[in-house]
């Protein structure tokens, strides 16, 4: 038997992790500017780009599903261009009722939001990636009351959109300190704090082993957890677009590299592996009673 590593990779459109660092990313001419402008072209066009950005927080699973959803510039005291930037895309309603119904059927309680619009977790990283906004986008919410399990879980739900050409983009931070942010705030090219180096180095070296247990209870085992993630809800888009990805995975880190010294940029691809290994499915599909909510 062959060992899910040399199994052929599915050929949906993967889902993709980005972090999408301080709003001025879509100014400053830093690495992962340049790395973000050629990632859309990487992929290829989606049918439609489901965005689970760490700027939108709600109780239970919102949906957007505003035909043309507006370009919500959802920060204070950046450089006025960056508010005069408009990422016109086209919403996706139809697919947004279609999500609302994958997750009513798995369990959770989902409901459209006609109104809202883009915030700049989804602009920013897509204003690069696929600049002539025309490919359809929504946003899904994330609740960093629950955990990175229930992300996770999230995140299999949606796994099912990917065969149809669907982009599943989780977009936070590999490190989000505000504060070691703020200290370094007019240094984009700071020396990088160690702490966050470190940080990231354990979750690359976790997802390369495909250690979900370990990655899922981050908050407890990885270095300067807390540091890195004063609340998680930088990181918790990375469990949803790795959940994305099936039960059989394999992560591959795209970008690596650092914005003021203390918020890690990295980017992973993730994409379901076929694997011959049943037992490891039963395993990650009970992690509800291994993991609270
Ligand atoms: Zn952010």
């Amino acid at each position: 038997m062959m060992h899910a590593e040399a199994m052929p990779t599915d050929p949906s459109m993967p889902a993709v992790f980005v972090s999408h660092g301080a709003p001025t990313l879509a100014l400053d001419d830093v690495p992962a500017h340049g790395f973000l402008a050629g990632l859309g072209r990487a992929l290829g066009r989606p049918r439609a780009i489901v965005v689970v950005s760490a700027h939108w927080e709600a109780g239970e699973v919102r949906v957007t599903a505003a035909p043309r959803p507006a370009t919500i510039h959802d920060f204070f005291g950046f450089p006025a261009p960056l508010y005069e930037i408009r990422y016109p895309a086209p919403g996706a309603v139809d697919l947004a009722g279609e999500i609302v119904e994958l997750l009513a059927a798995a369990g959770y309680a989902a409901t459209l939001d006609p109104e809202r619009g883009l915030d700049h977790g989804a602009w920013v990283p897509l204003s690069l990636m696929y600049p002539d906004a025309d490919v359809p986008v929504l946003q899904v919410s994330i609740n960093p009351e629950r955990s990175p399990a229930h992300h996770w879980r999230l995140g299999r739900v949606l796994c099912a959109l990917r065969a149809s050409g669907v982009l599943v983009l989780g977009s936070g931070s590999m490190t989000h300190n505000l504060q070691d942010f703020r200290l370094r705030r007019d240094a984009v090219n700071a020396p990088v704090e160690p702490y966050a180096e470190e940080f990231t180095e354990w979750f690359a070296g976790h997802l390369a082993d495909r250690d979900l247990d370990a990655l899922l209870a981050y908050r407890e085992r990885a270095p300067a957890a807390a540091r890195a993630h004063p609340t998680d809800e930088h990181l918790l888009p990375l469990y949803v677009a790795l959940g994305a990805a099936g039960v059989s995975w394999s992560a591959e880190r795209l970008h690596h590299g650092f914005m003021h010294g203390a918020i890690a940029m990295d980017c992973y691809l993730f994409r379901s592996v076929r694997a011959q290994a049943p037992a490891a499915d039963v395993n990650h599909d009970n992690l509800g009673e291994s993991h609270a909510f």
